[in-house]
């Protein structure tokens, strides 16, 4: 098993109210599974995709991947794993606006352990996996949403990482760059991506392999 969550429990404190997003989160997920999260919005799909990212601590409950307890880790270990290991996709994109397409994907090696000549042949690659090696110098600015989107793929998976996580990743798209961008990720899940994928649109979930719901509070 790559990631196994039990019991997971998350709450926020606004004034004096208390939100209990998550009340008992479990879930195993294997290596290559290509996973849905599915739920209305406000449901929490977004808090627990921070919390199995290592951007966000749980209040209970427990978590191992690839077999470390994610939940004892000080911060250089935790930025360590989410550098090496993960990779992020999110509705926004969240690229930097005056770095060119290369110096974006270039991004998550300012923490990662792999040497420079390496580093290269990596982004490279996975700039030429997501169809984008005539775009190397552009910056967002000068890219459509979907080739925007393309270069956050890029930058997830150049550092070959162990899971890609992606919130609502075609959330900003219109549907033929959904499609494309869904049916990329459904090429890297044949090449064996581990995906976990939020989403509140079914038929965006209809592209994974599985889907779960996050309803009250919990996964169904
Ligand atoms: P989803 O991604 O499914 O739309 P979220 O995980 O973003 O849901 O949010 C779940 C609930 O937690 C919502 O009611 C939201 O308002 C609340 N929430 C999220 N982040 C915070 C925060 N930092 N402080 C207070 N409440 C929050
Ligand atoms: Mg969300």
């Amino acid at each position: 098993m790559l990631l196994k969550v039990q019991n997971l429990q998350k709450s926020y404190r606004l004034g004096t109210r208390t939100i209990e997003v998550l009340r008992g989160i479990d879930i195993c997920i294997s290596e290559g599974e290509f996973l849905s999260i599915m739920g209305t919005s406000g449901s929490g799909k977004s808090t627990l995709l921070h919390i199995l990212g290592g951007l966000d601590t749980p209040d209970d409950g427990d978590y191992t991947f690839n077999g470390r307890n994610m939940l004892d880790l000080d911060d250089t270990t935790r930025s360590w794993m989410r550098a090496n290991w993960f990779g992020f996709v999110f509705q926004t994109f969240d690229l930097l606006p005056d770095l060119n397409v290369i110096e974006n994907v270039a991004l998550p090696f300012q923490y990662n352990s792999v040497d420079p000549e390496t580093r290269e042949t990596l982004m490279y690659t996975a700039i030429e996996r997501v169809g984008l090696s005539h775009r190397f110098q552009h910056r967002p600015g000068e890219l459509s949403g979907g080739e925007m989107q393309r270069v956050a793929i890029a930058r997830a998976l150049a550092i070959q990482p162990k899971c890609i996580f992606a919130d609502e990743p075609t959330g900003n798209l219109d549907s033929s760059n959904t499609d494309e961008i869904l049916q990329l990720f459904s090429e890297l899940h044949l090449n064996g991506t581990t995906i976990i994928m939020v989403t509140h649109d079914s038929t965006v979930a209809a592209f994974s392999e599985k889907t779960v719901e996050m309803k009250d509070g919990y996964l169904h």
